[in-house]
């Protein structure tokens, strides 16, 4: 959306596609105000999903929803519902999916969002599997809503930021450091996982569902583009990464999504990415 808005500053003729019915991409899942976007915050996330949603009306910036680019040649991006559409330009945010764990019975992790988790009756007995900004918020909220939750994090300590930690304190949570799941048995409803490390519990975990959240990686279609290290390039010519999916893990945020997103539209109008 950062990028339609300076393509059309700059005069370009841009269409947005999004795979979801709705904008927002991972600003849906924030359940915390926004506090760290200089000039905006502390504010929901659904405020600025709203505000850049109206800007792109305003600057005449068409977005289209459930269209999903499955491939891109430098020329033609080819969209899942077998339709293509040409550009000069292919500016990719293709944002993170979850990285997995690669242990057996993985498939039994909960695929959908916190959100339908929380809202679910009866109340549920959750092992949430990790110890970053996404796993802790997961976990304040499922708390919140009444849900028996644990946290297993491999490390010493978590990785969420302090607020994020602050607030789990005040909830029911347990936290197992140290600890790694060695597989998940059982179904979905009724999930066993053994425990293997130097904090780990003696009794396994037993309860309704396991959430993974160990971190992120590029949500990229292998059409479009590769991954090295952490961060993704495009595979062709006449296109950039932009957003999360462009950067190291310590640099995802809006603010660098926003100058990406920049930086990328500008090089493309002075010619300096051809
Ligand atoms: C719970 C949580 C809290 C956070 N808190 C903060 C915070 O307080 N401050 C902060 O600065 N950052 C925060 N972040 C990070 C911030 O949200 C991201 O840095 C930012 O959203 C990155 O934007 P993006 O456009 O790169 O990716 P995303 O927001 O992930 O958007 C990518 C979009 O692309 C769509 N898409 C993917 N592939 C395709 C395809 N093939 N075809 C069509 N559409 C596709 C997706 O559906 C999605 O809508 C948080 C993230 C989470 C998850």
């Amino acid at each position: 959306m950062a990028a339609a808005l300076w393509a059309r500053r700059l005069g370009i003729e841009v269409l947005v596609v999004e795979r979801q019915p709705k904008p927002g991409g991972q600003l849906l899942s924030y359940s915390m105000p926004i506090v760290d976007l200089p000039g905006f915050s502390p504010a929901p996330a659904h405020v600025l999903i709203e505000r850049l949603t109206q800007e792109l009306g305003r600057v005449g910036a068409a977005i289209e929803y459930g269209r999903q680019a499955m491939s891109w040649n430098g020329s033609e991006l080819s969209l899942s519902d077998g339709s293509a559409l040409e550009a000069g330009w292919l500016f990719y945010a293709p944002g993170l999916r979850t990285r997995r764990l690669h242990i057996p019975g993985e498939d039994q992790a909960f695929r959908g969002s916190v959100s339908e988790l929380a809202g679910c009756a009866p109340k549920r007995r959750v092992l949430i599997i990790g110890g970053g900004d996404r796993s802790v918020e997961g976990a304040i909220r499922l708390a919140r809503a009444g849900h028996a939750v644990t946290l297993a994090v491999r490390s010493p300590r978590l990785y969420a930021r302090l607020p994020y930690q602050t607030e789990l304190s005040d909830t029911s949570a347990t936290v197992f450091y140290r600890t790694e799941a060695v597989r998940i048995e059982g179904k979905p409803g009724y999930l066993r996982v053994p425990f293997t490390g130097a904090g780990a519990p003696d009794a396994a975990w037993e309860g309704s569902d396991v959430l993974v959240r160990i971190g992120m990686e590029p949500d990229i279609v292998w059409q479009i583009a590769r991954v090295r290290g952490d961060q993704a390039y495009g595979r062709h010519l006449r296109m950039t990464v932009i957003g999360d999916a462009a950067m190291d893990p310590w640099e995802r945020s809006l603010v660098t999504a926003f100058a990406s997103a920049m930086r990328a539209v500008k090089a493309y109008v002075n010619g300096m990415d051809s």
